[in-house]
């Protein structure tokens, strides 16, 4: 296991091991956010300020958008935020990124693909970006006090997990505890597991898990669910998913990686443990836009809403990643959709240049 570069440097890495979920995990560390007024870190004064193409976010998306665009001479600056890396950083191993046949750790996933940018000259900043002003080109970013213009701005600041904000789930990240089925299922095989939810994602993940798990228990807070009819009768149907309604999680219980959950009636608040080795939290996920919405469409559910291909409202502004998917939300298709800004950036800078156009639209909010 290669240990991480510099360029991950700030992260707080485990090395321990002996988990389910492989022998690396994050712990403690805060979601990969660039959330606005987030805190920031670092000293080094910028190389440059100035680009063709500004990306804010380093997950999958905003790498591989820096990749394309420092391949076409645009000189991207990347704001990668002061948690580099995107919910990847977050994960043990990816076994499904195309490439790496007996899979790779999550961080040295990531710090690959970013070294692969830096080859051809992106400019990193490991900063969070505090405000965006797109009222007109060149579009700026504030990040430690610095202004940040770009001609074009991709925007790939991700979407975090919700947790049910446990110390001991938060304690237990990547020892057990896990918000990705698709991320850490395999690691479950043959044992007992809980998915927490009412939700299509708790239904599609307690489904998912169940040709890993020996049993996937689904906990519930409430009677009723918010899936769909026919995502909760496939569930009641399958012979290895027990429902437990009204139930809360009081506790997840285990010191080195997850031994059992301490579960709470939300009726008669009585407890009781049930002893398992894996607990997948499927809440909800939130959008990383807090400097954007009041510039950009959002869905019903807030993610940033592109408007053709992953062009924005404003012209000169696009948007990749899973901060515009809630549906697909995998690092393969983020990197797509990071090529996909990339190449719309590079041929809308070429069509801007030919028509003198000026883009920038007031705040909505
Ligand atoms: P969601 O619909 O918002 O459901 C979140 C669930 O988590 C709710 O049941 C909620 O309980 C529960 N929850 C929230 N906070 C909790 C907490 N602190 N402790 C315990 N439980 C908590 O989120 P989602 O399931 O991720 O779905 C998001 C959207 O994507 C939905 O529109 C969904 O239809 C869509 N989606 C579709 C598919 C599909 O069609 N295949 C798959 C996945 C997601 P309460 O009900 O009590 O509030």
């Amino acid at each position: 296991m290669t240990e991480p570069t510099n360029r991950l440097a700030g992260l707080k890495i485990d090395f321990g091991g002996g988990s389910p979920l492989g022998g690396i995990s994050l712990v403690q560390t805060p979601d990969v956010a660039l959330a606005a007024g987030g805190p920031a870190t670092g000293t080094d004064a910028p190389e440059r300020t100035e680009t063709k193409v500004l990306i804010i976010g380093s997950g999958p998306a905003g790498l591989t958008a820096a990749i394309y665009a420092a391949r076409a001479n645009l000189e991207p600056i990347v704001l990668a935020g002061s948690a580099p890396g995107g919910q990847l950083m977050l994960t043990s191993e990816v076994e499904n990124f195309p490439g790496f046949p007996d899979g790779i750790e999550g961080p040295e996933l990531m710090g690959r693909i970013r070294a692969q940018a830096e080859r051809f000259a992106t400019v990193f900043v490991d900063q969070d970006v505090d405000r965006v002003d797109l009222s007109a080109r060149p579009y700026r970013a504030w990040a430690r006090g610095i202004e940040y213009r770009g001609e074009t701005l991709i925007i790939a600041t991700g979407a975090s997990a919700i947790w049910l904000e446990l110390e001991s789930e938060q304690r237990l990240r990547g020892r057990g505890v896990s918000a990705c089925a698709t991320c850490d299922g395999f690691f479950f095989r043959d044992r007992e597991i809980a998915v927490v939810g009412g939700g299509d994602s708790a239904m599609e993940e307690a489904a998912y898990l169940t040709r890993f798990a020996s049993k996937v228990h689904l906990l519930h807070r409430r009677d009723g669910f918010r899936a769909s009819k026919i995502m909760i009768d496939r569930i009641y149907g399958n012979p290895k998913i027990q429902v437990h309604t009204n139930t809360e999680v009081a506790e997840v219980l285990g010191d080195a990686k997850v031994t059992g959950l301490r579960l709470r009636d939300a009726q008669d608040g009585s407890e009781r443990n049930l002893p398992l080795e894996g607990l997948f939290i499927a809440i909800g996920h939130r959008p990383n836009t807090g400097a954007f919405k009041t510039w950009l469409d959002t869905d019903e559910k807030g993610y940033l809403l592109p408007h053709e291909h992953t062009a924005s409202r404003i012209p000169g502004v696009f948007i990749a990643g899973d901060v515009a998917d809630h549906r697909y939300r995998q690092a393969v298709t983020a990197a797509g959709d990071g090529c996909r800004a990339a190449i719309d950036a590079e041929r809308w800078l070429e069509e801007t240049a030919a028509t003198s156009q000026t883009g920038g639209l007031a705040a909505t909010a």
